[in-house]
């Protein structure tokens, strides 16, 4: 028996009084974290520090009983989480910063920026007396908010904290709880999986995942929306509906990606024992413009995050192999490599035991021969690579569980 932290997403039913709440709450949070922003730039220009979440906050309660006298109307815990968050992106910053001089990091340093409403009205995050309702949840300063699910956030967990955010007009409320967790025996087989490209994942035991790529059948439309905004007159009535129109295709999109992923994650913690994943380089494939979108689509990232945390639920083990191993290239027969196999070649031939088979399941097969290996590759939390920055995050925050709960698509 261990404590486990689990989060919990289920769509709000708000009427119009709750969503302005909301919205004011939203919009204390997007304000403290950019006037945090401000004096944080500002305080390091002329002394070369910066102030801390609690010196900001402590400053910021000053603040309202003369400049913002508004924020005395939504709690307290909005702003102040906000000051939080904007300390976590500047740790996260630096801390990039620093692989970024050692040579570690490829991708871009980006600092913390201001939020801009027009990038969607974000969220904000509560702590304190929280109480959850078969139909409801009840929440400092915003009084009982109805759920379009019955029954779906769990009432006898102690609650840490609920997240409230707001996507294409729609408000989620992500509840984070302690539980208790027996984590069961776990007797599933070994398993390689093959991330691919043309499908989904190709595991060592034949099956085929296949690929959702629901951006691409949805591309066209996408596509002709967003043309459909740019035509518009920036700042009119129509530009705006326009817009509405493409954040609703695209959180239909995001929705569908995310419940296949969180399904095929969720089965392989449960059925398999150890799961051997390949560490790929995400940031360095997703370069690569021809593989670029069905990467995107599939969220590899987001696939070793969920298997990760899933599989320590589960009593299931996840072996990343190094991302070195040639584990396409190599015959899972006799061990013969094939220097020379491109892209292209979607099957794999050896010259030397002439072994004829699919090239990914022979990718799969081989990263099931890796299960057992040396014990420096095996890592549970994912290998020690600086093109995953989620790897901080394993610990932090559990993720949302079942996604066909969550996002109950309009
Ligand atoms: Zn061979």
């Amino acid at each position: 028996m261990s404590t486990i932290q689990r989060a919990y997403k289920t769509e709000l039913d708000l009427n119009n009084e709750q969503i302005t709440a909301c919205k004011q709450h939203a919009g204390a949070a997007r304000w403290a974290f950019n006037w945090g922003l401000q004096r944080k730039q500002d305080a390091y220009r002329t002394t070369g520090k910066s102030p801390s979440a609690i010196d900001l906050h402590r400053e910021l309660n000053a603040l309202k009983q003369t400049q913002v006298p508004w924020m005395y109307a939504v709690s307290k815990c909005a702003p102040q989480d906000a000051l939080r968050n904007l300390d976590r992106a500047f740790a996260q910053f630096f801390r990039r910063a620093t692989l970024k001089q050692q040579g570690k990091l490829r991708g871009k340093l980006g600092s913390p920026k201001c939020k801009s409403k027009k990038r969607g009205l974000g969220g904000f995050r509560l702590t304190g007396a929280l109480v959850v309702l078969p139909d409801a949840i009840q929440l400092p300063r915003l009084g009982r908010l109805r759920l379009k699910e019955r029954g779906y956030l769990p009432t006898h967990a102690k609650i840490r904290s609920a997240t409230v955010t707001e996507q294409a007009r729609h408000w989620y409320v992500s509840v984070l709880v302690e539980q208790e967790h027996m984590v069961p025996e776990n007797t599933g087989p070994v398993v390689g999986v093959d991330l691919g490209v043309k499908q989904l994942a190709t595991l060592s035991d034949g099956h085929v995942e296949e690929n959702p790529r629901h951006l691409k059948r949805r591309l066209q439309k996408l596509k002709r929306l967003q043309r459909a905004v740019a035509r518009k007159v920036k700042g009119s009535q129509n530009r705006k509906k326009a817009a509405r129109r493409l954040g609703t295709q695209y959180r239909h999109v995001a929705n569908q990606r995310a419940n296949t992923l969180h399904q095929f994650t969720s089965r392989l913690a449960k059925t398999k024992s150890v799961v051997v994943i390949e560490d790929l380089n995400v940031a360095g494939m997703l370069k690569n413009h021809r593989l670029a979108q069905a990467i995107g689509d599939v969220g590899f990232g987001a696939f070793r995050r969920q298997l990760t945390y899933k599989a320590a639920w589960s009593g299931c083990r996840v072996v990343v192999a190094s991302r070195w191993e040639p584990s396409s290239k190599t015959c899972s027969g006799c061990g013969w490599v094939d220097s020379d196999l491109g892209l292209a070649d979607r099957m794999f031939r050896c010259e030397q035991c002439g072994l004829l088979l699919d090239r990914d399941l022979n990718a799969a097969i081989n990263l099931e021969h890796l299960a057992g290996s040396s014990p420096d590759r095996i890592n549970a939390c994912g290998g020690e690579s600086a093109g995953t920055p989620h790897k901080t995050r394993v610990k932090r925050s559990p993720m949302k569980q079942e996604p066909n709960t969550v996002y109950p698509s309009g």
